[in-house]
């Protein structure tokens, strides 16, 4: 069974600099380099490595950020061909600057990210028949995700929702997600409450019938129809926590298509992210599933 994921593209142009420029100023960086990104296409390649099947379903630019976009994820065994390329709208961007202390302001263009419509959903209808898993985040357009739960409701896929970027969403929609994935921050975004315990209740109460939350260093907590099991993160010495949680996601739905729990599959999601902390940038640090079983296996 397969895993579609319908999200975005991004290419992140990084650049290093002594400091942040003041607003009017230029200064000279240090190094400038390149990476693949977007919140989807890091959870397609997250799935993919662990041994998912993965088809995505999205839209880049007809230009060359496009190009290699498709290009990595065809690398990494991803099936790109309902990625649409979009005549007009340029393939999404994030322009990031890095200072001297790591500390990093982020722009995102979507471009081509914020094209997705509901038809390129239903043309994409076939690869939802064969799907056990639909991942969704948060930086495509809601009418698209929205049509992409309603086919994989219609086709028995079970719905993973990674809310990010955090924004509010109606609690009908909410309903409408099997599990729900958000960091701490985008927990209390989405139920305006700052406890923890509060926020589950809340989404308990609407309907949210599996909540799935990562707590970064503190690992992640699942709670399931009022049952809340915490699972402790794994002990490593973690370097740069970028997409520690598009690891989590995509190791946890790659988890639900072998047919695990969900407390099993988030126990998957911790190690991915354990992993993926220990080394640098999105793409390149999440791990092969050879690397995740070695990891799994050192620490029983
Ligand atoms: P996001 O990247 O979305 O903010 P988190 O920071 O919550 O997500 O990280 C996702 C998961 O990665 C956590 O639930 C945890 O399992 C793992 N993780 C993150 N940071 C660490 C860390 N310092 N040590 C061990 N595991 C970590």
């Amino acid at each position: 069974m397969t895993i579609v994921v319908v999200g975005s593209l991004n290419i992140d142009l990084v650049v290093r600099a002594p400091r942040h420029p003041e607003i009017g100023e230029t200064i000279i960086g240090t190094e400038f380099k390149t990476f693949p990104g977007g919140k989807g296409a890091n959870q397609a390649v997250a799935a993919a490595r662990l041994g998912g099947a993965v088809r995505m379903v999205g839209r880049v630019g007809s230009d060359s950020f496009g190009e290699s976009l498709l290009t990595t994820l065809i690398a990494d065994r991803v099936d790109t061909h309902f990625i649409q390329r979009d005549p007009e709208a340029a393939t999404g961007v994030a322009l990031i600057t890095v200072d001297e202390a790591g500390r990093n302001t982020i722009v995102v263009a979507s471009g081509a990210n914020a094209h997705l419509t509901p038809k390129d959903i239903l043309d994409a209808e076939k690869l939802f028949r064969d799907a056990a898993v639909l991942v969704l985040q948060l930086e495509s357009p809601l009418p698209a995700i929205t049509q992409a739960i309603g086919l994989a409701r219609k086709c028995g896929a079970k719905v993973i929702l990674n809310p990010a970027p955090a924004r509010k969403l109606e609690d009908n929609f909410l309903r409408s997600v099997d599990y729900l994935i958000p960091n701490q921050t985008e927990l209390s975004l989405l139920t305006g409450l700052d406890s923890i315990q509060a926020s589950i209740a809340y989404l308990h109460n609407i309907g949210v019938d599996h909540l799935i939350i990562t707590l970064g260093e503190d690992g992640s907590i699942v709670a399931e129809n009022g049952q809340v099991t915490p699972l402790k993160a794994l002990p490593v010495k973690a370097i740069d926590t970028t997409a520690a949680g598009d690891a989590f996601v995509g190791a946890f739905a790659v988890a639900l298509t072998e047919n695990l729990d969900a407390i099993s599959a988030a126990a998957w999601g911790n190690a991915a992210g354990a992993i993926a902390v220990t080394r640098l940038g999105a793409q390149p640090s999440l791990p092969s599933r050879k690397e995740f079983d070695e990891f799994l296996k050192r620490l029983k």
